[in-house]
């Protein structure tokens, strides 16, 4: 493991520590002052610091990877097989989810009794379909910027990108000014990382810290069938993808990826991870940057395979809670939702609960019922946003293994001698 990643490692496993030891003997020091005027800002400033970087890097990448496409049927080809394998793998998720749920009954009416509901939870309002695809197109892309709206950035770059393929020659300074920034933002990211053991110490403290250990005492079975589901997805579906679709080793492709997989359990968001997952895959996996600055940012947007999980075990749970049983259509009606919900929905911490309130309420399932599940869900956050941003670095490596005669002058150096 490289240096840097065992520091995060060391720190994410010093951060359990610290949380369990404030949350069970010094619960008031840990409220009242600890967390809040130490760890809290601590973790915030390393937050805000990556965060700074997600709009400058999905513009910037998103224009060169388009504009190293080339051409628009190869642009196409790949939007299509990307697209298509965030959509396979997110149901294969589902139905991993759904089934361990029916297998083991992580919920029984009787725990109704036992936990009060949290109050408080709101469901908010998710915008339809119709809606979500529409909007993809931005009216003002400044404004998209702005207000960090992935999916119209990612439009908006591609249509810029395009438009610089076709022009070539004569929009070769705006080409150079881009590969310019490039270099820039991929700088200021490095930098940034030397933050990340302070910045992952502090967030898996305050999280750890926060959470109530009787809550999760309660909610241990379903806990335990959202691990065991996102733990499976993870080695089975990823594994098989690295090993026989992109032709690597699933131990080479985790000890490669690790400090973006830590990074992401520490901030428990895929947008915020990016510029760390990009970085790690272009530099340690070798994808090439036309493919990873490509792949990537679609997939911190649209592809939540560990969301949908947490979402599959929870609606299962939530019926079995609820004595109600699901049919093969309601069932199937939790995977079309999940898949669609994840689309328009950016990944930051918390979100998978408000796209599990769209699904619960398509298959008649009380939405309050999330409250149950909500003492717990920031420690399955932070896990199911490292299945998610892995997902995406298995696609996008699947993708540079499988469409070797991109054009582009981005050619990596070769995996083994990665930096
Ligand atoms: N935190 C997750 C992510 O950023 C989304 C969620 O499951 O709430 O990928």
């Amino acid at each position: 493991m490289q240096n840097l990643t065992k520091q995060i490692v060391i720190a994410l496993i010093l951060g359990i520590a610290v949380g369990i030891v404030m949350n069970l003997f010094f619960p008031d020091l840990w409220f009242n002052r600890v967390d809040t005027y130490v760890f809290t800002p601590l973790g915030d400033i390393f937050l805000r610091l990556i965060q700074m970087m997600v709009v400058p890097i999905v513009f910037v990448s998103i224009v060169l990877g388009t504009a190293g496409l080339g051409d628009p049927k190869k642009l196409g080809r790949i939007g299509g097989k990307t697209i298509g394998f965030f959509l396979l793998s997110t149901t294969v998720a589902l139905t991993i989810a759904m089934s361990l749920a029916l297998l083991f009954k992580p919920g029984e009416p009787g725990i109704l009794d036992t936990v009060d509901i949290e109050e408080g939870y709101q469901a908010e309002e998710t915008p339809s379909v119709v809606d979500t695809l529409v909007n993809i197109i931005p009216t003002n892309p400044i404004d998209a910027m702005v207000n960090g709206e992935m999916l119209q950035i990612i439009f908006f770059s591609i249509f810029i990108g395009f438009a610089l393929a076709v022009l070539s020659k004569k929009t070769d300074k705006i080409y150079h000014l881009f590969e310019q920034a490039f270099d820039l933002v991929m700088y200021l990211i490095k930098i940034i990382m030397y933050m990340a053991p302070l910045g992952a110490f502090a967030l898996i403290a305050s999280a750890v810290g926060g959470t109530g250990f009787d809550a999760i005492k309660s909610m241990f079975a379903y806990f335990l069938v959202v691990l065991l589901a996102l733990v499976v997805h993870a080695v089975v579906t990823y594994g098989s993808v690295i090993k026989f679709m992109a032709k690597k080793s699933p131990i080479w492709f985790i000890k490669n990826f690790a400090q973006a997989i830590s990074v992401a359990f520490g901030t428990a968001s895929s947008s915020a991870t990016l510029p760390v997952s990009m970085t790690t895959a272009q530099k340690r996996l070798g994808v090439r940057e036309s493919v990873s600055g490509f792949v990537q940012p679609v997939g911190a947007t649209i592809n939540m395979d560990g969301t949908a999980i947490m979402q599959g075990v929870a609606t299962v749970f939530i019926a079995q809670v609820y004595a109600e049983s699901l049919s093969l259509t309601e069932m199937l009606t939790v995977v079309l939702i999940a898949v669609l919900a994840s689309i328009g929905t950016a990944g930051v911490p918390g979100v998978g609960l408000i796209m599990l309130a769209m699904v619960l309420d398509q298959v008649g399932l009380p939405v309050e019922a999330i409250g149950l599940i909500l003492g717990v869900d920031r420690l399955l956050d932070m896990t199911r946003t490292a299945v998610n941003i892995t997902g995406d670095a298995a696609c996008a490596l699947y993708i540079n293994e499988t469409e070797p005669d991109l054009d582009g002058e981005d050619e990596k150096p070769s995996v083994s001698s990665n930096a």
